[in-house]
C-alpha cells in the first residue's frame, strides 16, 4: 500500500522535540512555551466546582453564551472594542485549533496564503493540508523589520490570506499602530482576510499597548483574531481559546470548527466566565511577565549570549554566535545535553531552515528556575 503524504516535509514539532529532549537529559526545559507554575488556586476550584454541579457534557458548539458575552465585555474594557458575543466570537480548544479552522474555512487548493517569518510552525502545515501555498515574507535578525511595500509585492489574485502575530512568538517584537495602517492600506480592494494571532495580548512589556486588528476601522471588517486563556490564565493545557471575527467570517468559521472539535471544554468555559469579572487577574500580566524579563536578563549577564530586544510574549531570543558556530539545531541539543538548559533553534519557524545563529528562551519559569538556568548558561 502507498500512503500519500499531505505533509511530506513535516516530523514531529520542534516544541515536543525539544521537551523530550530535555526531560530525557534532566535539562531545564526553557524550550517549548509555557508556565512551570499553575493556575490560580480561584481558577482551579472554579472548574471542579462546575465540574460537580453538572457542567461535564458538551457545550454548546460555538462556545457558552456567559463566556462569550464576558468576553465581549473584556474586550471593550480593554480595547475599547465592540464585538457581538452571539454572532461574533467562537470558543476553541486553543489558539492553535483556531488557527487550523480559520485556515479550513477559507483556504483552498492553490491559493495563496502570505506568511511573515520567523512564525508559530503551525501555520504552514495548516495552510498545506488544505492544499493551500505558503508565500513567505522572511524577516532578519536582529532586527525582524517588517518591510510593508516588500509584503504588498506578494499579494496576487491568489491571495486569501494573510497571517501577523502580535506580540509576535518568536522574535519578542511587538507591531505598531501604524504597521496595522500599512496593512490595511495594502489590502483595500482586495478580498485577501487577515488572521491576526494575538494570543501573547497582555504579554507586552515597558508601557507599550497591544495594537489589535478589532479596533482598526478597515481590519476589523476582515480579520480573524484568534486569542489564548492559556497564556492569560498559565493553563496551557486547558487548551481553550477563541476567535473574534465579523458575522459573516465567523459563520464560515464555525462550518469547520463544529466538525473539527464539535465544541471545546464544559467546565473550562464556565471557570473561565466566572473568572473573567476580576480584572486584576490580567491586568496585572505585563508587569508580572516584564519582571521575569528583566529576571531571565540580569541572569544573562555574564554569559556569551547576547540578548535580542523583547517587547511581548514570555520568550527571549538570544545570538550565540560568540559561543559557536553550529547550526541552531545542533546547537540547542548540545545545550540541553551537555550543559542541562533547552531552547529553541529559531529556524525551526522559518520554511527554507534560514538561521541566523539566534535560539529562543521561554521565561515563563519561577526565579528559582531561571537562577538555576542563569547559573549553568554562565558556563558555556
Ligand atoms: N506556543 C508554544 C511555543 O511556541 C508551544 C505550542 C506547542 O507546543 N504546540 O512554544
Amino acid at each position: 500500500m502507498t500512503i500519500t503524504s499531505k505533509l511530506p516535509q513535516v516530523g514531529t514539532t520542534i516544541f515536543t522535540v525539544m521537551s523530550a529532549l530535555a526531560q530525557r537529559h534532566g535539562a531545564i526545559n526553557l524550550s517549548q512555551g509555557f508556565p512551570n507554575f499553575n493556575p490560580a488556586d480561584a481558577l482551579q476550584r472554579l472548574v471542579f466546582e462546575h465540574m460537580q454541579r453538572g457542567d461535564n457534557q458538551y457545550s454548546p458548539m460555538p462556545g457558552l453564551p456567559l463566556l462569550r458575552e464576558r468576553i465581549a465585555e473584556k474586550m471593550a474594557r480593554s480595547y475599547g472594542a465592540i464585538i457581538d458575543p452571539d454572532t461574533e466570537i467562537t470558543i476553541t480548544a486553543g489558539g492553535t485549533q483556531a488557527i487550523f479552522c480559520v485556515v479550513g474555512a477559507f483556504v483552498g487548493p492553490g491559493d495563496e496564503v502570505i506568511l511573515i517569518e520567523p512564525c508559530y510552525d503551525s501555520y504552514r502545515p495548516s495552510v498545506e493540508t488544505m492544499g493551500g501555498v505558503a508565500v513567505v515574507h522572511a524577516l532578519q535578525a536582529p532586527d525582524y523589520a517588517i518591510d510593508w511595500a516588500a509584503v504588498g509585492q506578494l499579494i496576487t489574485p491568489r491571495t486569501r490570506l494573510i497571517c501577523i502575530n502580535t506580540p509576535n512568538n518568536p522574535t519578542g517584537r511587538t507591531l505598531a499602530a501604524a504597521d496595522l495602517d500599512a496593512l490595511a492600506a495594502l489590502l483595500r480592494g482586495t478580498d485577501v482576510l487577515v488572521m491576526s494571532d494575538e494570543v501573547y495580548e497582555h504579554l507586552i512589556f515597558d508601557g507599550r499597548e497591544h495594537a489589535t486588528v478589532l479596533t482598526h476601522p478597515e481590519l476589523r471588517q476582515r480579520s480573524l483574531a484568534i486569542y489564548s486563556f492559556g497564556k492569560t490564565y498559565h493553563n496551557t493545557g486547558w487548551k481553550t481559546g477563541y476567535c473574534i471575527a465579523p458575522p459573516e467570517l465567523t459563520r464560515e468559521f464555525r462550518k469547520v470548527h463544529q466538525f473539527n472539535v464539535f465544541s471545546a471544554n464544559h467546565p473550562m468555559q464556565a471557570a473561565f466566565a466566572d473568572f473573567l469579572t476580576d480584572a486584576d487577574q490580567y491586568l496585572g500580566l505585563p508587569a508580572f511577565y516584564q519582571q521575569k524579563r528583566d529576571f531571565f536578563l540580569e541572569q544573562l549577564r555574564g554569559t556569551r549570549f547576547k540578548p535580542l530586544p523583547c517587547e511581548g510574549t514570555y520568550f527571549q531570543l538570544c545570538d550565540y554566535s560568540a559561543i559557536s558556530d553550529e547550526p541552531d539545531f545542533d546547537f540547542c541539543k548540545r545545550l540541553t545535553q551537555e550543559h542541562g538548559v533547552a531552547a529553541i533553534p529559531v529556524s525551526s519557524f522559518y520554511s527554507d531552515g534560514r538561521d541566523d545563529k539566534v535560539i529562543r528562551f521561554c521565561f515563563a519559569k519561577t526565579d528559582d528556575v531561571l537562577a538555576a538556568a542563569g547559573e549553568l548558561l554562565r558556563k558555556v
